[in-house]
């Protein structure tokens, strides 16, 4: 706690205090005030002023200090100063005293809760931002929740103090009316029973659920403001079930589960099946990591007791291995699998014609015309290019085609410059580098892989240099050139032009979501570099959901895979339950060699969040089995919550990176600390013991001083 708190609570401790000693609580009862209330009101009419300023500051400091009786003290507003002055006294009064008790307990209590319970408050949080006046509104017409507490609860959230504050004053204001008029009958009054009959609260419990079942209204009108147009063409019956447009991870998974529970599907695809991942991107690029590791393993054999060896090897024949491996791949993604599971399979190009109707040009020449209740857009994404003067007369390749390009090499391109910083060229530098190619890879930025901490962009670097890469930082292409046979790229570098020649060009600056040119534009639906969702995958149309690159945030194939259980359940069944995407823990990893694989926060992210956090490192060249296999490289670097072993965040750099993370992965999934990884055997001697040696150092670094000392002195008086 700081100084300040401890300050506050301290203070507030002696409020109560005060007020304990006066013995208040005397006056706060229904029969004292009957009692006292020809007395009051002749106080009140000799000095009115200072009886309603009084009675306020009494008020505020109640509610604010969250003291029992706040019935009594309406009751008594009313008795006093009659219907029309206590109703304002009271409703000013309990607002302010309110929105205090809000801001106590969110100085006193808020961070304490949220380092213990972050993931339930950040649960909370993110109702309270998507409806919190809503509810507020509904918690305060229900005068059956005790208002103190809701003060206590929503300083916990990081709702604004003005929305606190109007909500408050208007959601109270029908409960504190009753029970002021109350207090002007009180000598009718038997009991303060007698307050809220059955019929009022019933008033009260309708007025309370008003608040959302006029968003439900609101919301069911913009619904039909947003089909209004497309009134004439909404089909009255539907052919299937289901139109998923793409079969990469998302469509293809989507798909799959829709068969599953027996919808009827129909999975379009006007490509290769598999998308990306399988015929572009993690399979290809995957494969040919492992020869250049291979290629890398055998210059370097001497480490191993071997003789270093220079691999002679055909290139040919390398891209042959991986158009093997996609060919061995690709049965799990195949027309003819996923027609086995009784999904229709249709391969051409898809067009979303109005909201239910996709027109799709089949590959033969024929034309179909299909409709359905719900549709997933699972179009993917694409490589950017970007707009460099010269690019299209020099020629370029990119992730979509340097697969069919390279095959057609019988040697590696020579002189290779791969534009970009990121994972897809940092892992292709890194191949083509230990295959052979004189490779120069230029980013703009001053580091590569920007997304990572420091530390890892360093490591990446070096890493990549020492295989031989040229990595030129802080480079801002500037045109391409042909002279003669030659190919030249010119950047500009600290007010310099330098100028860099190579025979490819690979392109790896980002991918786009792939958005035009099949029907989204036509039937409005809103992108903004990807197709715009809601919590739910849900587009503007309700029953048109996106999963996978063409939705984002994330482009790999497991957050594809992912989304796409939410996309096709919400689909499916979202009229009777929906589910909204859970985004925590999602891992992530470079495969360049030793790997990086992260998931959660790293320190930058922590810290343009503002979220406090602890580092926890264990260096893998100490780990037996790293140093066994001569991989004595690397590190585990864990961000905690201080104080605690709640995991915020792991970057792993190191042999098996993207293995060993799968423990930390599933310890945040399921809210396990370093404690429980600790606590857990590991298998000796192997890669991941790393994870729970870093869980040790955490717990080194937290071990209780005072108690260590103290046993100590215990073991030195038992030896005697
Ligand atoms: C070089 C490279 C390496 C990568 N490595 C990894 C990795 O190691 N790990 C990882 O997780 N991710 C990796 N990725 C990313 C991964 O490939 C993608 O995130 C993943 O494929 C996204 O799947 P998707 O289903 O969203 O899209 P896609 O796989 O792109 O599938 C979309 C499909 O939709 C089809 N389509 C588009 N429009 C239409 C239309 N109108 N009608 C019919 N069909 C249409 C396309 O032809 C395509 O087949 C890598 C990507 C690249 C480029």
């Amino acid at each position: 706690m700081r100084q300040r708190q401890v300050f506050v609570a301290l203070l507030l401790a002696l409020s109560f205090g005060v007020l304990w000693s006066l013995d208040l609580g005397r006056f706060i009862g229904f029969e004292q005030l009957k009692a006292h209330q020809a007395e009051l009101t002749a106080w009140r009419l000799q000095q009115p002023l200072t009886a309603a300023a009084l009675y306020f500051a009494g008020y505020v400091l109640a509610t604010a200090l969250s003291v029992p009786g706040a019935l009594i003290i309406t009751l008594a507003g009313g008795a006093v100063f009659g219907f029309g002055w206590g109703l304002l006294i009271v409703s000013f009064a309990s607002t302010l005293g309110a929105t205090l008790a809000f801001w106590v307990s969110r100085f006193l209590l808020r961070d304490w809760v949220e380092s213990r319970w972050g993931e339930r408050l950040a649960e909370i949080q993110a109702g309270v931002d998507k409806e919190g006046a809503y509810y507020l509104l509904t918690l305060r017409l229900l005068p059956v929740v005790p208002f103190f507490l809701i003060n206590l609860l929503m300083g916990l959230t990081r709702m604004k103090t003005w929305t606190y504050y109007w909500v408050s004053q208007v959601g109270m204001l029908a409960g504190t009316a009753v029970v002021v008029n109350a207090g002007t009958q009180l000598a009718q009054l038997d009991s303060t029973q007698g307050i809220f009959s059955p019929m009022l609260l019933g008033s009260l419990l309708l007025l309370s659920v008003f608040p959302l079942l006029a968003r439900r209204v609101v919301h069911a009108l913009q619904k039909r403001k947003v089909y209004a147009r497309w009134a004439s063409v909404r089909p009255t019956q539907f052919d299937r079930n289901l139109i998923v447009i793409g079969a990469g991870a998302a469509g293809l998974v989507t798909a799959y589960i829709a068969a599953a529970v027996k919808a009827k599907v129909t999975l379009i695809e006007a490509h290769k099946m598999g998308g990306d991942c399988l015929n572009t991107g993690c399979v290809p690029s995957k494969a040919l990591i492992k020869s250049a590791k291979l290629a890398h393993q055998m210059r370097h054999a001497g480490q191993y007791g071997l003789r270093d060896t220079l691999p002679h090897f055909s290139f040919k024949a390398v891209m042959q291995r991986v158009n093997n491996i996609i060919a061995a791949v690709a049965p799990h993604d195949s027309v003819e699998r996923y027609t086995a599971l009784g999904v229709e399979v249709l391969q051409g190009t898809a067009k979303l014609i109005n909201p239910w109707t996709v027109e799709v040009s089949l590959h033969n020449g024929q034309v179909q015309r299909l409709s359905a209740r719900s549709i997933v857009i699972a179009a993917g994404a694409r490589p950017v290019v970007p707009p460099i003067p010269g690019l299209h007369e020099v020629g370029f390749v990119t992730s979509d085609t340097l697969w069919d390009a390279l095959a057609q090499c019988d040697e590696i391109p020579q002189r290779m410059l791969v534009l970009g910083g990121g994972p897809i060229g940092c892992e292709l530098s890194q191949c083509f580098a230990r295959l052979g190619a004189q490779v120069t890879q230029v980013e703009k930025g001053d580091r590569l892989m920007a997304r990572e901490d420091e530390e890892v962009s360093s490591w990446v670097r070096n890493t990549l240099q020492a295989d031989g890469v040229q990595v030129l930082t802080g480079h801002q292409v500037l045109r391409c050139e042909r002279r003669g046979a030659e190919k030249i790229l010119v950047a500009h570098v600290q007010g310099q032009e330098v100028e860099l020649a190579f025979d490819v060009l690979v392109c790896a600056v980002g991918r786009e979501a792939r958005l035009q040119g099949y029907g989204l534009e036509d039937i409005g639906l809103p992108t903004q570099h990807t197709v715009q969702t809601n919590d739910y995958l849900q587009t503007l149309y309700p029953h048109i959901y996106a999963a996978g690159d063409v939705a984002g945030p994330y482009q790999f194939t497991h957050t594809a895979a992912h989304q796409a259980w939410y996309a096709a359940v919400n689909a499916l069944f979202g009229e009777v339950k929906s589910f909204k995407v859970d985004y925590r823990a999602i891992p992530s990893a470079t495969f360049i060699d030793p790997e990086v694989a992260r998931v959660g926060l790293n320190e930058q992210e922590a810290l343009s969040q503002g979220v406090a956090y602890e580092v926890t490192r264990y260096g893998i060249d100490d780990l037996d089995r790293a140093i066994a296999d001569s991989e004595a490289h690397g590190f585990v670097k864990v961000l905690t919550v201080p104080g605690k072993d709640r995991i915020l965040g792991v970057t792993v750099v190191g042999a098996h990176a993207s293995d060993m993370l799968a423990e930390f992965v599933l310890a945040m999934k399921h809210g396990l600390g370093l404690n429980k990884i600790l606590g857990t055997v590991h298998l000796y001697p192997t890669m991941a013991e790393a994870n729970k040696y870093v869980a040790g150092e955490w717990k080194r670094a937290h071990a209780p001083k005072k108690v260590l000392a103290w046993l100590e002195k215990y073991h030195a008086w038992r030896r005697g």
